[in-house]
């Protein structure tokens, strides 16, 4: 299996590279962000547990994610591999996925991170706003988005490149020249 991490902060083009990957290696996508609003939407038990979390720009706890996202995997197992998008956030999601992943005799190819300055997030977030209403997108959860980024997910770089499979991107500029990029390193799997 080709298992492939899509790592940056808020709005970092995880969701837009991630749409153009599995056209083009016919990967699963997995985004917990995505399958969080449509457990609120669909008001489901998990979807009332997290969602005022989730509206107040809070990572949500580790076991209820983790658990989340085994259950997704495990929902698909003919799958050639999955594109992690917004998962792990913190180094406990990171360990836990690997040990899930041995457990069936797989592992992490290669984590890519899109690298994207505070300035530009800030300025996309804000037209993402715009066209989606997403209430975590407004300016004061963001600001709460970003800091869990930078006291809890920023460590998840450390240790990927602790096992050699951290790649960084530039994720500013051309949207297909970002995708060429990680297309580049894709490939050399
Ligand atoms: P995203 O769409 O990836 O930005 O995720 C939206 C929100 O869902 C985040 O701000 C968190 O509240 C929650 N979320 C998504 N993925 C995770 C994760 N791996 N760990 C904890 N919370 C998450």
């Amino acid at each position: 299996m080709l298992n492939f991490v899509l790592f940056g902060p808020p709005g970092a083009g995880k969701g837009t590279q991630s749409e153009k990957l599995i056209e083009r290696y016919q990967l699963n996508h997995i985004s917990t962000g995505d399958i969080f609003r449509a457990h609120i939407s669909n008001q489901t038990p998990l979807g009332k547990q997290v969602s005022a979390l989730i509206a107040d720009g809070q990572l949500v706890p580790d076991a209820i994610t983790i658990a989340m996202l085994e259950d997704e995997v495990d929902k698909n197992p003919g799958a050639k591999g999955f594109i992690f998008d917004g998962f792990p956030r913190t180094v406990a999601q990171a360990a836990a996925l690997d040990e899930f992943l041995e457990s069936k005799g797989s592992s992490i190819t290669a984590v890519i991170a899109l690298d994207v300055d505070q300035e530009e997030l800030t300025k996309r977030i804000a037209e993402r706003q715009k066209l989606t209403n997403r209430a975590d997108d407004q300016a004061d959860k963001l600001q709460k988005r970003i800091e869990e980024y930078f006291s809890k997910t920023i460590h998840v770089l450390p240790y990927y490149e602790a096992q050699h499979k951290l790649s960084k991107i530039n994720g500013i500029g051309n949207i297909d020249d970002i995708f060429a990029e990680l297309c580049g390193v894709v490939d050399q799997h």
